[in-house]
């Protein structure tokens, strides 16, 4: 039997456990978008505002979804800019990009990843290609290299000179015990500035990711007219990360996963977390018993918060956030925190996801357990 969570009882539970979790802070929740839903339908992670619009083109025009959402997703690989994705993204500590991507085609019941991939800007288009052309599911390191350069794939270097300097700073403020950066001779004393002559430009942005290595992703996901159902989740993982580190986003029923008679769900943030709740399948499973995208992403949230207890300090280190589509094309989002911590200009980021539903391409609102780190 089919059990019906609806929003009232879920949030009346989310405060009750919150009590018996010993919070200080009542449990906020935003104004929700639960919709009926319509279709075609896409979503995706804040930065992929330029991937569901591609996509739902795609669509319209008769594509399979899974189709769309990788050709949606390679916009933000091919990007030097998104320092968080493919080409461009910042590299491991050892200064070599290494991504990770996952695959899941709804209509076929079919999934397909790659993890520590490293010289291939597009690690989506591989994930497929192993869905498609191998009887594996996940390839990683040197033979997912060696099977992207079998199916055509050039080697590339995907370090470019921004993500090379953000690298090299971090790399020179890691210790005052080995020798990388300026030494007891030089003029300029232990700072790193100096590396930034040219691109004084990007010297802020190197302190914020030494100080907090970001993670970021792009996860994207759709539902066609008919009802089937795609999704992808592509990343150069956890900057400056161990190498051969695997997040979540290439893991099936964590970064990513859909279920053709449900929907589909994943995940961009700190992939250690969402590995311990299998996020992405943990959502689809909440939708088929009957809630909502958005309460089922909430529930996920509560599971990261649970792993420490609810220990507020330390959930503020790091950021999570999970986004869902049901089969009716209903739709939703939620993070751990609604905003970040005040960035340089003191201001708050809201968090946010991007839908296109066929009329309006933009950003909305996730839903949230917690308001903001620095206020709990
Ligand atoms: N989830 C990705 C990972 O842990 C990173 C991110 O989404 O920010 O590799």
């Amino acid at each position: 039997m089919k059990t019906k969570i609806n929003r009232r009882e879920f949030v009346r539970n989310s405060a009750l456990l919150g009590v018996a979790a010993g919070l200080t802070q009542a449990t906020a929740l935003t104004p929700l978008a639960q919709n009926k839903g319509s279709r075609p339908l896409v979503v995706s992670s804040a930065n992929g505002l330029r991937a569901t619009q591609q996509a739902m083109e795609m669509i319209r025009a008769g594509a399979d979804t899974l189709d769309a959402v990788v050709a949606g997703v390679n916009i933000v690989e091919e990007d030097p800019k998104d320092m968080s994705v493919g080409y461009g993204g910042l590299p491991n500590e050892e200064g070599d990009v290494e991504l990770d991507a996952s695959v899941m085609h709804g209509p076929t019941k079919r999934a397909g990843a790659v993890a520590s991939l490293r010289h291939i800007k597009t690690p989506s288009k591989v994930a497929k290609l192993v869905m498609e052309r191998t009887d594996h599911l996940l390839l990683v390191g040197e033979g997912a290299l060696r099977f992207a350069m079998a199916h055509g794939f050039k080697k590339e270097e995907l370090l470019t000179e921004e993500a090379r300097l953000v690298w090299l700073h971090w790399k020179e403020s890691m210790s005052d015990r080995d020798a990388w950066g300026p030494g007891l001779a030089s003029p300029e004393g232990s700072s790193t500035s100096s590396l930034f002559k040219a691109r004084p430009d990007l010297l802020a942005l190197a302190e914020r990711f030494r100080a907090q290595p970001p993670t970021g992703t792009i996860n994207c996901l759709a539902v066609n007219e008919r009802g089937d159902m795609s999704g992808t989740t592509t990343t150069s993982g956890l900057a400056f990360k161990i190498p051969g580190r695997v997040g979540d986003s290439p893991i099936i029923g964590a970064g990513l996963f859909v279920d053709n008679e449900v929907g589909a769900a994943g995940s961009t943030g700190r992939g250690e977390e969402n590995l311990k709740i299998c996020g992405a399948h943990t959502i689809v499973e909440m939708m088929r018993q009957g809630m909502s995208p958005t309460d089922a992403c909430l529930e996920a949230c509560k599971r990261v918060a649970g792993s420490y207890n609810h220990n507020q300090a330390k959930l503020a280190k790091f950021s999570i956030n999970f986004y869902a589509l049901n089969k009716d094309g209903g739709y939703g989002g939620a993070a751990l925190f609604g905003y970040s911590l005040p960035e340089k200009d003191g201001n708050r980021r809201r968090s946010q996801f991007a839908v296109h539903d066929g009329k309006e391409n933009k950003l909305h609102e996730l839903a949230y357990l917690y308001e903001a780190p620095d206020k709990m």
